[in-house]
């Protein structure tokens, strides 16, 4: 039987840390973007690095938030 090839992945939290512009400091998934990305998916929501800083700021991380900045070429 073929097994399916296994291989562990670090994960890159303090490198991701680096470039990340969440400024909602309590959360714990922080830096854990494979975490951060399916949380808010989940609630049909982007994570806070999809934002403009003034739009992260308002911590509304809907898609209707990310589509009306589109429209109106503010991304
Ligand atoms: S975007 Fe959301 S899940 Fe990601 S670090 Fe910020 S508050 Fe946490």
């Amino acid at each position: 039987m073929i097994k399916p090839m296994e291989f562990a992945m670090d994960c890159k939290k303090e490198k991701n840390l680096e470039r990340c512009n969440c400024s909602y400091d309590p959360c714990a998934r922080k830096g854990i973007c494979c975490e951060c990305l399916s949380y808010h998916l989940k609630m049909r929501e982007l994570p806070g690095c999809c934002f403009p800083k003034d739009a992260e700021a308002t911590y509304d991380r809907s898609f209707d938030h990310f589509a009306r900045l589109v429209q109106t070429k503010k991304i």
